[in-house]
């Protein structure tokens, strides 16, 4: 239980918990779903069941995988679960693909991925939340991931592709940050262009079975761009990989040990953070962007369902879009209304 502890649980809820704690997959999956409603009595519930799992939460190796479609992921995060499942580890793989919160369709979600690992009683795979926008779907995420660890998944993957924010957003919710990329000429400068190599702890690129020169080069210019960046850490200069994450021996993992080589990478650069300190600082830093993540997206949709303004909200926008006011002064109206929303700031 938290310091604040101002949500009872109802008894059915407590069941629901107990088996999250058990690490039933069945109640883990309940869990989620209950997270993921948008029904504010479900909003309760979650609420209360979150505060009781939280002393529970915090234990795991939180993951994040980003790449375009394509390059491998679901091939590799399947090799490498199945590779850390025989090493006696329990793996939750969580998605977040703003895809499907903006079209409706997914580029990520179907369920016949990852149909080997699926199958495992010690992994739990879900694909990403729906409803709502990337800034939703992403605390929703996080939540799960809560979830997942109060049941003692010790690996959580965070999987996304590469649209609008959500590499910034997985970077932000995970320990290490992983790039996955394809040794094509030119793909590397669209990541660094883009400003994602900044965020990653580790580069790999897949695929080097199909023409392993090419992916040492592409690996090289990599290692290159990469020096001449400012590290993220003081204590951790990001590595360059290549694995072929298809190749696998019939047990489902890849020969030649290119998943194992991988997670001894990611646990040198949980020893090294974890030592610095800086493990600890992250994930500090994490939990309050995410309070204040919560905060805005809690203001925003109370701000607009105050009657004064959901009445004037239109008008002004349209005045913005054709520019008979400014963007300024339409804010300063929409914020001074009277029976504003910061006057009597009503939480539901
Ligand atoms: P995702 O969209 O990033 O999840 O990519 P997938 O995992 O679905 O992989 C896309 C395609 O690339 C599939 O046909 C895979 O079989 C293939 N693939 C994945 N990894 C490798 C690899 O290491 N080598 C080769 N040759 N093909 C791969």
């Amino acid at each position: 239980m938290t310091d604040f502890p101002d949500i009872p649980l109802g008894a059915e809820d407590r069941e629901l918990a107990d088996g999250v704690r058990a690490g039933a997959r069945r109640a883990v999956a309940k869990a989620i779903t209950l997270v993921e409603s948008v029904k504010p009595e479900h909003q309760k519930r979650a609420a209360a069941l979150l505060d009781h799992l939280l002393p529970d939460t915090g234990k795991a190796m939180r993951l994040g995988i980003t790449g375009v479609p394509g390059v491998g992921k679901s091939t590799f995060i399947e090799a490498l679960g199945l590779d850390l499942i025989a090493r006696g580890h329990r793996v939750a793989v969580l998605a977040i693909d703003p895809s499907s919160s903006v079209t409706g369709g997914s580029i990520l979600g179907d369920k016949t991925r990852m149909e080997q690992l699926s199958m495992r009683e010690e992994a739990f795979i879900r694909p990403s939340p729906s409803a709502g926008s990337l800034g939703g779907v992403a605390e929703k995420t996080r939540e799960a991931m809560l979830i997942c660890e109060a049941a003692g998944f010790d690996v959580i993957i965070v999987e996304t592709v590469g649209v609008g924010q959500s590499e910034t957003t997985v970077a932000g919710m995970t320990d290490c940050f992983v790039l996955l990329q394809l040794p094509n000429a030119g793909d590397e400068l669209q990541a660094i262009k883009k400003g994602v190599v900044e965020l990653a702890d580790i580069v790999v690129f897949n695929k080097a079975d199909l023409d392993p020169v090419a992916a040492e080069r592409a690996a090289g210019q990599m290692r290159s761009a990469l020096a001449m960046l400012r590290p993220a850490s003081d204590h951790w200069q990001p590595p360059v990989l290549s694995v072929s994450a298809a190749r696998r021996t019939p047990t489902g993992i890849p020969s030649g040990n290119a998943m194992a080589d991988f997670w001894a990478t990611v646990e040198r650069h949980r020893q090294a953070l974890t030592e610095s300190g800086e493990l600890a600082a992250k994930r500090r830093h994490q939990a309050r962007a995410w309070m204040w993540q919560l905060i805005d997206a809690g203001l925003r949709s109370r701000f607009r369902r105050q009657p004064a303004v959901a009445a004037e909200l239109p008008k002004l926008t349209e005045a913005v879009a054709a520019g008979t006011t400014t963007p300024a002064a339409a804010a300063k109206r929409l914020l001074e209304l009277p029976g504003h929303a910061y006057d009597n700031l009503k939480f539901d």
